[in-house]
């Protein structure tokens, strides 16, 4: 399990396309997230176009972040012949996706994802905003543990443990360069505050507002593998 990113941007900067990933076990196609900007880069990933099965795990409904859902699952149903399934803990995806004209049949909705092709995922509450329910994944395979905290204010405690117990290899932080008013993203302060320096390489930063990689590096964390990134971002 590698997750490669489709992007690495925030909302509002969509040069830096949606920090959306995905990676292939098997055969299957996992997809982290379906942001405005990624239905167009699907279409030009072969892994995706001939994948026999095809998984969505979905963070929370902001555009950034499902704004090309709708488009993605119609095309797999009605292109590919593919129904694919859509990993979401809430029934409110169904009705968004119902006022955009996608019926339930053309997806299967699953709370967790269920072991497939050696992968299984959980969802984990995270703080992100008032306005909506947000979710991190918790991904293991045979190979290794990693969380994927979506858009989140801060890491879940149980996860902050897990990390320090060398029992989650990689966990994946939304890290903005400066908390707002009311802070719904990470920051490097904030990090600082919770991983103790030797577990600071496991942590991978995401979602930038603007660039801000070198002073993510030379504070000790990651910064995001990508598709298409990175060689946007520099
Ligand atoms: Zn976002
Ligand atoms: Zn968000």
């Amino acid at each position: 399990m590698k997750l490669q990113f489709l992007g690495c941007g925030g909302g509002y900067t969509p040069s830096l396309n949606n920090t959306n990933a995905f990676f292939v076990k098997g055969d299957t196609f996992f997809l982290l997230d379906c942001g405005f900007s990624t239905f167009n880069q699907l279409l030009q990933i072969d892994d995706f176009l001939k994948a026999k099965n095809f998984v969505i795990l979905l963070t929370h409904l902001h555009g950034d972040h499902c704004g090309s859902l709708s488009m993605t699952i119609s095309y797999s149903h009605s292109i590919l012949h593919r129904i694919p399934t859509l990993i979401f803990p809430l029934r409110t995806v169904t009705e968004l996706l119902s006022l955009m004209g996608i019926p339930e049949n053309q997806y299967i909705l699953r709370q967790y994802l269920e072991e497939t092709d050696g992968v299984s995922g959980s969802p984990i509450v995270v703080q992100h905003t008032p306005l909506m329910s947000c979710f991190g994944y918790l991904l293991k395979d045979e190979e290794k543990s990693i969380f994927y905290g979506g858009d989140s204010s801060s890491i879940p405690k149980e996860i902050l443990h897990s990390l320090h117990a060398n029992s989650i290899d990689e966990v994946y932080q939304d890290t903005t360069y400066e908390r707002g008013e009311h802070a719904s993203h990470g920051t490097l302060d904030y990090l600082d505050s919770v991983i103790s320096p030797e577990y600071k390489h496991k942590v991978y930063c995401m979602h930038f507002d603007h660039n801000f990689i070198g002073e993510v590096i030379h504070r000790g964390y990651q910064v995001v593998s990508s598709y298409t990134a990175i060689a946007q971002i520099s």
